[in-house]
């Protein structure tokens, strides 16, 4: 085969492969459009829904947004470093559920009533099939300029993101593509009210895939889980600045846990919101698709997060789905 054909066609895989990830992004609205409604400002910790009273401190476990802020404002490439980011892939003593049954839900964007999310999604949920690293496999939120603002169409950097639900950091990515500036929050399925659980309908364990030839997937040590326990997973995506957090560290319902950007894998500023159902207590340190810059355990643990059929995806919106209904 001439050497030029060869050159080809790896263009046109590399090309069509860009193309497909290059779909997740915030799409600015059509011009003939009405521009969005205003964004109701309310206090972070407002639209929390709770199924039952609940005995979760949100004092004790909620930092001050202050502090929060504080605390991203202070994320320097000190904290990119003991990110860990080549950190090994590795299963933890699943905590105990320091919680008990009423546990809140909270907006993802800060001063945002979780009631006018589904306007802002830029890009929705639509899951390729199992074992795909096609997109578009969250919900993304990008905050438009609205209303005779001057910056009407175009999204907009630095609001806010807080944490959907009280868990634990299983994953810190820095830099890394697609996901850019991330955090990964795990949720133990047993704190969830049962209406929860069964609204959300989520899928039965399916066993792990092998890895799609299109994507570089090195091999890596296999993640030993117990499978009769199994967490929510929810990732936050293209976050202006690394979280400043650690895998294992507890993070309460409306944490600051960053700021909307446009890291990784964005053309526009948008929050990706991922969630995924898996085995409880991973910990991925840190993820990235196949990068000259990412080492081989980053690949191995964004192929078990992203395709290896592990981690189900999970339809973000049904979690508000199931706050209104409760309203
Ligand atoms: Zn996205």
């Amino acid at each position: 085969m001439p050497m030029g054909m060869l050159t080809n066609r790896k263009t046109l895989a590399c090309l069509s492969v860009l193309v497909s990830l290059a779909a997740c992004q915030a799409r600015t609205p059509s011009p003939t459009l009405s521009p969005a409604p205003p964004i109701q400002q309310t206090a972070p910790t407002a639209p929390a829904v709770v199924a039952s009273p609940s005995p979760m401190s949100s004092a004790a476990q909620t930092p001050s947004a202050a502090a929060s802020a504080a605390a991203v404002a202070n994320a320097t490439t000190t904290v990119v470093a003991t990110a860990t980011p080549g950190a090994l892939a590795t299963t933890v003593a699943t905590p105990e559920p320091s919680a008990a049954p009423g546990l809140q839900l909270c907006s993802p964007l800060q001063g945002v009533d979780w009631a006018v999310l589904p306007e802002m999604i830029s890009n929705p949920f639509h899951p390729p099939r199992a074992g795909s690293d096609d997109p578009h496999q969250a919900v993304d939120f990008a905050d438009i300029g609205a209303d005779g603002l001057p910056l009407q169409g175009l999204a907009l950097t630095g609001r806010g993101v807080q944490a959907v639900l009280h868990g634990r950091v299983a994953a810190v990515v820095a830099s890394r593509f697609p996901y850019g500036n991330a955090l990964l929050v795990e949720t133990p399925l047993e704190l969830l009210p049962g209406a929860w659980l069964e609204a959300l309908s989520l899928p039965t364990p399916a066993p792990t895939l092998a890895a799609i030839p299109a994507l570089t997937c090195p091999s890596a040590e296999p993640l030993e889980y117990d499978p009769e326990k199994r967490s929510l997973y929810l990732l936050y995506a293209h976050l202006e600045a690394p979280p400043a957090f650690e895998p294992g560290q507890e993070v309460g319902c409306g944490d600051l846990i960053g700021s909307v950007g446009m890291s990784g894998n964005a053309l526009n500023p948008h929050l990706h919101l991922e969630a995924r159902v898996g085995p409880a207590g991973i910990r991925l340190g840190s993820m990235a698709h196949y990068d000259t810059s990412a080492t081989p355990q980053e690949m191995a643990n964004y192929c078990q997060w992203r395709v290896s059929g592990l981690f189900q995806l999970v339809d973000p919106m049904l979690l508000w789905g199931v706050g209104e209904a409760e309203e």
